[in-house]
């Protein structure tokens, strides 16, 4: 059986760091850093890019912005427009800790028209009056893997 002291707890719960000296460090390589990280997202970004949609398989040159979350859920919970993302959790001013919606927990690896399809039980405010079917948890599913 686990045990924990107020000592564990405490850092458990603070993953990035409370120290002075390492946050000034890190504020200092902020500019660099966000440099080389967006280099390496926008390669990552275009060595996985495909011509085809990832569902129907069609060929395709605009991707559907999809989100994971769906966008009417982010804006009941956004502040002017953005959301704190887990970066929040951990105190590391290297990377931003809110998003705007748009941003937010998205993919670019389906068509328009599959997006629009496939998760339409999901993305429909209306369904969420009763408990979510298996199909809507498939769904959900779904997004978090195509995610
Ligand atoms: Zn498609």
């Amino acid at each position: 059986m686990f045990s924990f002291d107020d000592q564990d707890l405490i850092q458990m719960l603070s993953l990035g760091t409370d120290s002075e000296v390492e946050l000034d460090a890190m504020k200092e390589k902020k500019v660099e850093f966000r440099k080389y990280f967006g280099q390496l997202l926008s390669q990552s970004r275009k060595n996985a890019k495909s011509n085809e949609c990832f569902y129907c398989g069609k060929k395709c040159s605009s991707f559907c912005n999809s989100h994971s979350i769906p966008a009417f859920f982010l804006r009941n919970i956004a502040h002017e427009g953005v959301v704190y993302n887990n970066h929040k959790l951990i105190n590391m001013p290297l990377l931003d800790d809110d998003i705007g919606i748009n941003k937010t927990g998205t993919f670019q690896l389906i068509c328009r028209d599959c997006d629009s399809k496939i998760f339409s039980d999901y993305e429909n405010p209306d369904n969420y009056e009763a408990t979510p079917t298996s199909k809507m948890i498939a769904q959900i599913a779904m997004k978090n893997y195509l995610k």
